[in-house]
């Protein structure tokens, strides 16, 4: 019998946006749950709030723009400060 377990993964996710211009990260939580089928479920969080993936319909905090371009070698793993 296993236990059922949850890594919680602080990932920095970098972003240009194609209206203003202007780069800008996110910081989110990925908590990756084993689903007991061998599997590997993500749940996304950003600031206690479930949200919808990183890459997913993302808005510029500049301009609420919505042409915003994911910088897909941005992506890095931050160590989880205690
Ligand atoms: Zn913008």
């Amino acid at each position: 019998m296993r236990t059922r377990e949850i890594h919680v993964i602080t990932e920095r996710w970098y972003f240009y946006c194609l209206d203003c211009l202007q780069p800008y990260e996110t910081t989110y939580e990925a908590q990756h749950a084993d689903d007991g089928h061998g599997g590997d479920a993500v749940a996304w969080r950003r600031d206690g709030m479930a949200i919808q993936p990183p890459w997913i319909d993302p808005t510029c905090p500049g301009c609420r723009g919505l042409h915003v371009k994911v910088l897909p070698h941005g992506r890095s793993h931050v160590p989880r400060q205690r």
